[in-house]
Protein backbone atom coordinates (compact mmCIF):
# COMPACT_ATOMS: atom_id res chain seq x y z
CA UNK A 1 0.00 0.00 0.00
CA UNK A 2 1.47 3.48 -1.28
CA UNK A 3 0.66 6.22 0.14
CA UNK A 4 1.07 9.75 -1.09
CA UNK A 5 0.31 13.13 -0.09
CA UNK A 6 -1.22 16.16 -2.35
CA UNK A 7 -2.22 20.07 -0.87
CA UNK A 8 -5.57 19.84 -2.36
CA UNK A 9 -7.03 23.42 -4.10
CA UNK A 10 -10.45 22.87 -2.53
CA UNK A 11 -12.09 20.38 -0.27
CA UNK A 12 -15.86 20.89 -0.07
CA UNK A 13 -17.61 20.18 -3.83
CA UNK A 14 -21.13 21.08 -4.92
CA UNK A 15 -22.75 17.91 -5.71
CA UNK A 16 -24.82 16.99 -8.73
CA UNK A 17 -26.76 13.84 -9.59
CA UNK A 18 -27.36 10.96 -7.12
CA UNK A 19 -26.11 12.86 -4.26
CA UNK A 20 -28.38 15.98 -4.81
CA UNK A 21 -31.66 14.60 -5.50
CA UNK A 22 -30.66 12.57 -2.42
CA UNK A 23 -30.38 15.99 0.02
CA UNK A 24 -26.79 16.75 -0.13
CA UNK A 25 -25.12 19.99 -0.54
CA UNK A 26 -21.28 19.40 -0.49
CA UNK A 27 -18.83 16.49 -1.09
CA UNK A 28 -15.66 15.92 0.97
CA UNK A 29 -13.19 13.64 -0.29
CA UNK A 30 -10.19 13.47 1.81
CA UNK A 31 -8.18 11.47 -0.92
CA UNK A 32 -7.85 10.14 -4.42
CA UNK A 33 -7.88 6.50 -5.13
CA UNK A 34 -8.86 4.38 -2.37
CA UNK A 35 -6.44 1.50 -0.50
CA UNK A 36 -9.38 -1.31 -0.43
CA UNK A 37 -9.78 -1.29 -3.94
CA UNK A 38 -13.20 -3.26 -3.79
CA UNK A 39 -13.29 -5.24 -7.65
CA UNK A 40 -16.66 -3.80 -7.95
CA UNK A 41 -16.12 -0.39 -6.84
CA UNK A 42 -17.78 2.15 -9.40
CA UNK A 43 -15.63 5.31 -8.99
CA UNK A 44 -12.54 4.19 -11.28
CA UNK A 45 -15.60 4.03 -13.83
CA UNK A 46 -15.86 7.68 -12.94
CA UNK A 47 -12.32 8.32 -14.47
CA UNK A 48 -12.05 12.53 -14.55
CA UNK A 49 -15.29 13.01 -14.04
CA UNK A 50 -13.51 11.25 -10.46
CA UNK A 51 -11.29 13.75 -10.09
CA UNK A 52 -9.02 10.73 -11.03
CA UNK A 53 -5.60 10.38 -13.07
CA UNK A 54 -5.09 7.88 -15.07
CA UNK A 55 -3.04 5.95 -12.74
CA UNK A 56 -5.55 5.62 -10.37
CA UNK A 57 -8.15 3.92 -12.39
CA UNK A 58 -5.36 1.68 -14.34
CA UNK A 59 -4.02 0.45 -10.50
CA UNK A 60 -7.71 1.12 -8.27
CA UNK A 61 -6.38 0.19 -5.03
CA UNK A 62 -2.68 0.68 -5.11
CA UNK A 63 -2.21 3.64 -3.81
CA UNK A 64 -3.72 6.49 -2.39
CA UNK A 65 -2.99 10.47 -2.51
CA UNK A 66 -4.08 12.23 0.84
CA UNK A 67 -5.39 15.50 0.92
CA UNK A 68 -2.96 16.80 3.59
CA UNK A 69 -4.22 20.16 3.92
CA UNK A 70 -8.42 18.94 3.81
CA UNK A 71 -8.44 20.08 8.08
CA UNK A 72 -7.03 23.78 6.94
CA UNK A 73 -9.23 24.16 4.17
CA UNK A 74 -12.42 23.02 5.93
CA UNK A 75 -12.03 25.03 8.49
CA UNK A 76 -11.92 27.70 5.70
CA UNK A 77 -15.01 26.98 3.55
CA UNK A 78 -17.44 24.84 6.17
CA UNK A 79 -20.61 26.54 7.39
CA UNK A 80 -23.67 25.78 9.37
CA UNK A 81 -26.07 25.42 5.93
CA UNK A 82 -24.10 22.81 4.33
CA UNK A 83 -25.19 19.08 4.48
CA UNK A 84 -21.94 17.12 3.48
CA UNK A 85 -21.72 13.67 2.45
CA UNK A 86 -17.89 12.46 3.50
CA UNK A 87 -16.98 10.01 0.93
CA UNK A 88 -18.63 9.10 -2.33
CA UNK A 89 -15.09 9.12 -4.12
CA UNK A 90 -13.17 7.03 -1.15
CA UNK A 91 -13.60 5.45 2.25
CA UNK A 92 -13.00 7.49 4.65
CA UNK A 93 -11.39 5.42 6.82
CA UNK A 94 -9.89 3.16 4.20
CA UNK A 95 -6.73 1.21 5.47
CA UNK A 96 -4.41 4.04 4.69
CA UNK A 97 -6.04 6.02 7.18
CA UNK A 98 -4.93 3.92 10.12
CA UNK A 99 -1.04 4.84 8.67
CA UNK A 100 -1.43 8.59 8.42
CA UNK A 101 -4.89 9.64 10.10
CA UNK A 102 -6.53 12.63 8.67
CA UNK A 103 -9.95 11.83 9.95
CA UNK A 104 -8.97 13.47 13.50
CA UNK A 105 -8.28 16.45 12.36
CA UNK A 106 -11.22 16.77 9.54
CA UNK A 107 -13.45 16.14 12.60
CA UNK A 108 -11.98 18.96 14.84
CA UNK A 109 -12.35 21.24 12.28
CA UNK A 110 -15.98 19.96 11.77
CA UNK A 111 -16.47 20.67 15.58
CA UNK A 112 -15.37 24.41 15.24
CA UNK A 113 -17.57 24.82 12.30
CA UNK A 114 -20.48 22.25 12.26
CA UNK A 115 -22.66 21.57 9.21
CA UNK A 116 -26.07 20.96 9.11
CA UNK A 117 -25.94 17.31 8.37
CA UNK A 118 -22.80 15.32 8.22
CA UNK A 119 -23.10 12.22 6.86
CA UNK A 120 -19.71 9.52 6.85
CA UNK A 121 -19.89 6.97 4.64
CA UNK A 122 -17.45 4.04 5.28
CA UNK A 123 -17.32 0.42 6.01
CA UNK A 124 -14.02 0.81 8.12
CA UNK A 125 -14.10 -0.43 11.93
CA UNK A 126 -11.56 2.23 12.48
CA UNK A 127 -13.83 4.90 12.42
CA UNK A 128 -14.37 3.57 16.26
CA UNK A 129 -10.88 5.66 16.63
CA UNK A 130 -12.53 8.45 16.65
CA UNK A 131 -15.51 7.76 18.29
CA UNK A 132 -15.22 10.37 20.84
CA UNK A 133 -14.66 13.05 18.51
CA UNK A 134 -17.74 11.78 16.62
CA UNK A 135 -19.45 11.85 20.03
CA UNK A 136 -18.70 15.43 20.81
CA UNK A 137 -19.80 17.09 17.04
CA UNK A 138 -23.05 14.57 17.16
CA UNK A 139 -23.58 16.79 20.42
CA UNK A 140 -23.43 19.96 18.36
CA UNK A 141 -24.94 18.98 15.11
CA UNK A 142 -26.85 15.71 13.34
CA UNK A 143 -24.05 13.36 12.40
CA UNK A 144 -25.23 10.00 10.71
CA UNK A 145 -22.78 6.96 9.96
CA UNK A 146 -23.69 4.90 7.06
CA UNK A 147 -21.90 1.84 7.38
CA UNK A 148 -21.24 -0.74 4.34
CA UNK A 149 -22.39 -4.18 5.12
CA UNK A 150 -21.99 -5.59 1.90
CA UNK A 151 -23.07 -9.52 2.23
CA UNK A 152 -23.52 -11.91 4.93
CA UNK A 153 -21.05 -14.60 3.57
CA UNK A 154 -17.87 -13.70 4.27
CA UNK A 155 -16.13 -15.94 1.37
CA UNK A 156 -17.91 -13.74 -0.81
CA UNK A 157 -16.54 -10.63 0.87
CA UNK A 158 -12.99 -12.12 0.27
CA UNK A 159 -13.22 -12.46 -3.25
CA UNK A 160 -14.92 -8.98 -4.28
CA UNK A 161 -13.70 -7.17 -1.43
CA UNK A 162 -10.66 -9.24 -0.54
CA UNK A 163 -9.28 -5.93 1.48
CA UNK A 164 -12.28 -4.92 3.82
CA UNK A 165 -12.98 -6.28 7.33
CA UNK A 166 -14.49 -9.16 7.98
CA UNK A 167 -18.50 -9.01 8.64
CA UNK A 168 -18.35 -9.83 12.20
CA UNK A 169 -16.25 -6.86 12.82
CA UNK A 170 -18.38 -4.48 9.80
CA UNK A 171 -21.57 -5.33 12.15
CA UNK A 172 -19.93 -4.93 15.72
CA UNK A 173 -18.62 -1.67 14.89
CA UNK A 174 -22.55 -0.97 14.09
CA UNK A 175 -23.72 -1.84 17.49
CA UNK A 176 -20.71 -0.22 18.77
CA UNK A 177 -21.94 3.02 17.29
CA UNK A 178 -25.52 2.55 18.09
CA UNK A 179 -24.39 2.21 21.52
CA UNK A 180 -22.40 5.02 21.70
CA UNK A 181 -25.86 7.09 20.96
CA UNK A 182 -24.48 7.59 17.38
CA UNK A 183 -27.54 7.16 13.82
CA UNK A 184 -25.51 4.51 12.30
CA UNK A 185 -27.70 2.66 9.45
CA UNK A 186 -26.79 -0.62 7.87
CA UNK A 187 -26.30 0.09 4.18
CA UNK A 188 -26.20 -3.02 2.36
CA UNK A 189 -24.75 -1.72 -0.92
CA UNK A 190 -23.92 -3.30 -3.21
CA UNK A 191 -25.58 -6.30 -2.65
CA UNK A 192 -23.07 -8.80 -2.94
CA UNK A 193 -24.27 -12.53 -3.61
CA UNK A 194 -25.68 -13.28 0.16
CA UNK A 195 -28.11 -15.07 2.15
CA UNK A 196 -31.26 -12.24 1.11
CA UNK A 197 -33.06 -12.99 4.83
CA UNK A 198 -29.65 -13.71 6.67
CA UNK A 199 -27.77 -10.63 5.99
CA UNK A 200 -31.24 -8.47 6.63
CA UNK A 201 -31.75 -9.80 10.08
CA UNK A 202 -27.48 -9.03 11.15
CA UNK A 203 -28.10 -5.79 9.75
CA UNK A 204 -31.23 -4.74 11.91
CA UNK A 205 -29.93 -6.93 14.65
CA UNK A 206 -26.86 -4.67 14.88
CA UNK A 207 -28.27 -1.03 13.69
CA UNK A 208 -31.82 -1.32 15.19
CA UNK A 209 -33.20 1.21 12.49
CA UNK A 210 -34.50 1.32 8.65
CA UNK A 211 -31.48 -0.30 6.30
CA UNK A 212 -30.34 1.40 3.14
CA UNK A 213 -29.48 -0.44 0.19
CA UNK A 214 -28.29 -0.69 -3.79
CA UNK A 215 -27.99 -3.49 -6.40
CA UNK A 216 -24.93 -3.75 -8.08
CA UNK A 217 -25.09 -1.13 -10.16
CA UNK A 218 -25.64 -2.69 -14.28
CA UNK A 219 -25.71 -0.38 -17.24
CA UNK A 220 -29.69 -2.21 -18.20
CA UNK A 221 -30.86 0.16 -15.29
CA UNK A 222 -28.18 2.94 -14.97
CA UNK A 223 -27.49 3.60 -19.07
CA UNK A 224 -24.94 6.61 -17.99
CA UNK A 225 -22.44 7.31 -15.66
CA UNK A 226 -20.53 4.95 -13.11
CA UNK A 227 -21.06 1.59 -13.00
CA UNK A 228 -19.33 -2.05 -11.68
CA UNK A 229 -16.33 -2.20 -12.81
CA UNK A 230 -15.03 -5.21 -15.10
CA UNK A 231 -13.02 -7.15 -12.42
CA UNK A 232 -15.93 -7.82 -10.80
CA UNK A 233 -18.18 -9.63 -12.98
CA UNK A 234 -15.33 -11.89 -14.45
CA UNK A 235 -15.18 -13.21 -10.16
CA UNK A 236 -19.31 -13.57 -10.78
CA UNK A 237 -19.01 -15.48 -13.52
CA UNK A 238 -16.04 -17.98 -12.31
CA UNK A 239 -17.85 -18.50 -9.12
CA UNK A 240 -21.55 -18.98 -11.56
CA UNK A 241 -22.81 -15.66 -9.87
CA UNK A 242 -24.00 -13.64 -12.92
CA UNK A 243 -27.40 -13.49 -11.63
CA UNK A 244 -26.34 -10.86 -8.96
CA UNK A 245 -26.02 -8.33 -12.06
CA UNK A 246 -29.52 -9.34 -13.59
CA UNK A 247 -32.43 -6.29 -12.65
CA UNK A 248 -34.99 -9.02 -12.30
CA UNK A 249 -33.28 -10.86 -9.75
CA UNK A 250 -31.60 -7.96 -8.22
CA UNK A 251 -35.44 -6.66 -7.54
CA UNK A 252 -36.25 -10.43 -5.90
CA UNK A 253 -33.72 -9.89 -3.65
CA UNK A 254 -34.32 -5.74 -2.76
CA UNK A 255 -37.79 -7.38 -2.62
CA UNK A 256 -36.75 -10.47 0.33
CA UNK A 257 -35.08 -7.82 2.13
CA UNK A 258 -37.80 -5.34 2.42
CA UNK A 259 -39.79 -8.07 4.02
CA UNK A 260 -37.77 -9.22 6.55
CA UNK A 261 -37.34 -5.34 7.31
CA UNK A 262 -41.07 -4.66 7.25
CA UNK A 263 -41.42 -7.53 9.56
CA UNK A 264 -39.25 -6.03 12.09
CA UNK A 265 -41.05 -3.07 11.82
CA UNK A 266 -38.46 -0.99 9.23
CA UNK A 267 -38.47 0.09 5.70
CA UNK A 268 -35.54 -0.81 3.35
CA UNK A 269 -34.70 1.98 1.08
CA UNK A 270 -32.97 1.82 -1.95
CA UNK A 271 -31.54 4.67 -4.49
CA UNK A 272 -31.68 8.45 -3.51
CA UNK A 273 -34.90 7.93 -1.30
CA UNK A 274 -32.29 5.53 0.69
CA UNK A 275 -29.30 7.66 0.96
CA UNK A 276 -31.74 10.46 1.79
CA UNK A 277 -32.26 9.40 4.82
CA UNK A 278 -28.65 10.63 5.34
CA UNK A 279 -29.99 13.94 3.93
CA UNK A 280 -32.87 15.06 5.86
CA UNK A 281 -33.02 17.70 8.54
CA UNK A 282 -34.97 16.11 11.93
CA UNK A 283 -37.66 18.29 11.79
S1 LIG B 1 -14.32 1.21 -0.04
FE1 LIG B 1 -15.74 2.25 -1.41
S2 LIG B 1 -14.48 3.79 -2.49
FE2 LIG B 1 -13.08 2.29 -1.55
S3 LIG B 1 -12.67 0.81 -3.17
FE3 LIG B 1 -14.38 0.00 -1.92
S4 LIG B 1 -16.23 0.71 -2.94
FE4 LIG B 1 -14.52 1.93 -3.75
Amino acid sequence: MEIRQTQAGSILTRVSGFLQEAGFTHSLTPARNCTYGCLYCYVPTMRIYGGLRPEDWTHWGQFTTLKTNAAGLLARSGHARQIIYCSPLVDPYQPAERERPLMPAILTAFLKRPPAILAIQTRGPLILRDLDLICALAAKTTVRVSFSVTTNRDEVRSRYEPHCEPNSERLHAVKELRQAGIEVYATLAPLLPCDPETLACAALDASHRELIGDPLHVRATKAHGATTREAARKVAARYHEERWFHPQFQAEVVSRIGQVARAAGFAFLTGPKGFGRLARHNH
